[in-house]
């Protein structure tokens, strides 16, 4: 690739100036001399690198530290620390570097930033619960969220020249972290594009599609808000306010997201949108001038009495403030009105950006600790009510993982429901099995105190203690049952020995042979499943050795009498074995590497489809197609347990495909479509079902193909049949 270098610094350099010049706040010149030296130090590290892209890697730090200035309205330190940000973890650059050439809040915050990529950027299991208590324990200072929330947003912008499966898994993740993290902040604007460019990853053709229609029917939208508001404006106006009106549709994303919750069309969504009036006035006046506006509204249309929101006497947790009514439209339709103040639409729109309009000098400063510090409550406070970090998607319902944290800041990952002893034995063996109780968040607690995700746990041992019997009640991991079992078994192992002997003793007396058949007579007798159970029960008195009285004692060997045998026990049926010939079909992970997995029934997948791997809690790794009906749901949430997956051979394996026909009836048909599939293709048939009404037939057909193209080859020759109207792939029964 042939560079011009030249043009390329230069091109840098008018870079860096519109980060200067993009600060919504004032820059002394101090400032600017720390901004130049962070600048220099990140072109510097960053020389020799550049970005999937091929622009220089510095474009990168820069566009984020002008998203942190412009879009997020932080200050100079954040701004250092933008362009500094990925200078730790990728270059030469070191904490202590940062702290020397800039200062300890500095190296904090760099510090922060190196550590969540480490953790997030880098790790496949991460949830949103998790990730707000990670980005609270990892960031002492706030910023750091801030300005990851800037590098996710220019990562996104440049999406495009990633592969497809990074696409997929930072469009997902975006989706499920980032986006509710900037809407709980009140980053309303960075919410909504981040929504829009994960939606644009991971459903590339609808989300054109909807591009697509909105241009189209941007007019009509226009003409109906125009003739909608022409009274009103008259009014205002005769009222002498001044305003503003926009006609908002919803963002493309949530246009999307309400035709797949809602399961309508494109043409029954597009035109619900907010029109909003917008009032330039005193800080002072605001309440009184909305409510009169209000009351204009209302005067030319009905409102719903259930659809008032006062956000402006309550502001929500996020800080937005608005009127909402939805009014009915004379052509019949609610549309809703939103009523704010100049000031209301600039925070709820961009957020603190804002906020330095409204204050100067001093108060700028004091401005952002405070806002900084209503971030922190808003993060740390557990309440789930008004607007939800994680209400969209019902967290409660995946946190299948918590956090949980060694003295020594250690990350652990246990399954939810863990114990203090789950995570003793999660650390170590001897560790659970010598665990006499824990410290959690310092305060004492006993062995089955069930842990909470982001709790530090210390673990109390004593050389004297060893795994009980009861331990099993409660632990919930299968490596700590596994660990208490292996130990119970060998102290058990030792008892056995001498309930051994007591019963050898015993048959001497009675006169029976010490033979195998005789215990396993006894281990029948009792319902037991191995003699050292026996001899541990005979050893603990739990079996009463009167009982031998009841067998016959035939020449040293015992046997029952038929009326007194126990019913016998019905044995388990043997687990059905998987499906031959498939784990080397699929390749999957990273990797790529052959793990045994089985075909998500709700798609279907054969061969050569799109598909990716998905962990179950309970059944391994299940394989979708990327367009099943679920993945969407599963990309976005549970985006860590989602796995790449690729067909490697097309060997001799058939899957099943169900096809649904119609077409005419016609004599001969049926007879046409079966030989196509069994002779002319070569296809066996599984299952063919017709049902012909008033001469239009319905048909249903299972059939074996190898792959995509067989399928596809198979799909034209049918629909090539005289009669036949369509042929359809069926995805699955489930789910229709
Ligand atoms: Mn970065």
């Amino acid at each position: 690739m042939q560079v011009d270098l030249e043009a390329e610094k230069k091109e840098i350099l008018s870079r860096y100036r519109g980060l200067l010049r993009s600060s919504t706040r004032s820059i002394s010149t101090a400032e600017k001399k720390l901004i130049r030296k962070a600048f220099d130090v990140a072109l510097e590290a960053h020389k020799d690198m550049r970005r999937k892209t091929g622009e220089p890697y510095i474009y990168h730090p820069i566009a984020v530290a002008k998203i942190a200035a412009q879009e997020l309205g932080l200050d100079t330190t954040s701004i250092v620390c933008a362009l500094l940000h990925d200078t730790v973890e990728d270059t030469y650059i070191t904490l202590e570097d940062v702290e020397n050439l800039f200062g300890k809040k500095e190296r904090q915050i760099i510090d922060g930033l190196t550590k969540i990529s480490g953790v997030f950027d880098h790790s496949t299991s991460a949830q949103a619960e998790n990730f707000r208590k990670m980005l609270l324990t990892l960031s002492d200072d706030i910023r750091v969220i801030l300005i990851k929330l800037a590098d996710r947003l220019h990562n996104m912008r440049t999406l495009g020249s990633m592969t497809r499966e990074k696409q997929l898994k930072i469009a997902s993740e975006t989706l499920f972290m980032y986006a509710p993290l900037a809407h709980r902040l009140g980053l309303y604007n960075v919410k909504t594009e981040l929504e829009d460019l994960s939606l644009k990853y991971k459903e590339p053709e609808q989300y054109e599609e909807i591009v697509s229609k909105l241009q189209k029917t941007a007019a009509v939208r226009s003409r109906f808000i125009n003739q909608f508001m022409l009274p009103i404006r008259r009014e205002l106006e005769k009222e002498g306010f001044s305003f503003e009106i926009k006609g908002r549709t919803k963002s493309i994303f949530s246009i999307w997201n309400k035709m797949q919750v809602k399961k309508v069309a494109f043409e029954d969504v597009y035109d619900v949108f907010a029109i909003r009036i917008i009032v330039d006035t005193k800080v002072e006046k605001e309440k009184a001038d909305a409510w009169q506006v209000y009351s204009v509204v209302t005067d030319f249309y009905q409102p719903n009495p259930d659809r008032l929101r006062d956000w402006i006497s309550i502001p929500k947790t996020n800080g937005y403030e608005s009127l909402h009514t939805t009014v009915m439209s004379p052509k019949g339709k609610w549309v809703e009105v939103q009523i704010r103040s100049k000031r209301m639409d600039e925070l709820a729109e961009k957020g603190y950006a804002a906020h330095w309009k409204y204050k100067d000098g001093a108060a700028q400063d004091n401005n952002l600790d405070s806002w900084l510090n209503q971030i922190r409550e808003i993060l740390e406070s557990d309440s789930d009510n008004a607007l939800d970090f994680i209400d969209n998607f019902k967290l409660n319902l995946f946190s299948e993982e918590i956090y949980i944290f060694t003295p020594n800041g250690d990350l652990k990952t246990l399954p939810k429901g863990s114990k203090a002893l789950d995570f003793a034995f999660h650390i170590h063996t001897q560790v659970g099995s010598q665990c006499i109780g824990a410290k959690v968040n310092h305060k004492l607690v006993p062995l089955s105190h069930e842990l909470k995700s982001g709790d530090q746990v210390e673990v109390l041992t004593s050389k004297k203690q060893t795994p009980k019997e009861d331990w099993l009640n409660f632990v919930i991991t299968a490596r700590a049952r596994q660990k208490i079992k292996n130990s119970l078994k060998e102290e058990k192992r030792m008892i056995a020995r001498e309930g051994k002997e007591i019963l050898r003793r015993k048959f001497r007396n009675m006169k029976v042979d010490f033979l195998s058949i005789n215990i396993t007579e006894l281990e029948r007798y009792f319902n037991l499943d191995s003699a050292t159970e026996l001899y541990y029960q005979i050893a603990k008195g739990k079996i009463d050795l009167k009982h031998l009285k009841a067998f016959e004692n035939t020449n040293g060997r015992l046997s029952i009498p038929e009326e007194k045998a126990p019913p016998p026990k019905t044995k388990s049926k043997p687990k059905p074995s998987p499906p031959p010939g498939k784990k080397d079909m699929l390749l999957i992970g990273d990797e790529r590497q052959e793990i045994e997995y089985t075909l998500a029934k709700c798609c279907n997948p054969i061969a050569g489809d799109d598909v990716f791997g998905f962990v179950t809690i309970h059944d391994g790794i299940k394989v979708h197609r990327n367009n099943c009906p679920n993945a969407t749901e599963m990309m976005s949430n549970y985006a860590y347990r989602v796995m790449k997956a690729r067909w490697a051979s097309k060997e001799t394996v058939e899957f099943e495909v169900k096809l649904k026909f119609t077409g005419i009836d016609d004599v001969g048909l049926v007879h046409n479509i079966t030989n196509i599939i069994s002779s002319d293709m070569n296809v066996n048939m599984k299952g063919i079902s017709f049902e012909s009404v008033d001469g239009i037939f319905d048909g249903e057909v299972r059939v074996l193909v190898t792959d995509t193209e067989h399928l596809r080859t198979l799909i034209e020759k049918l629909k090539n049949v005289e009669g036949v109207l369509t042929v359809d792939r069926v995805d699955s029964e489930i789910f229709p």
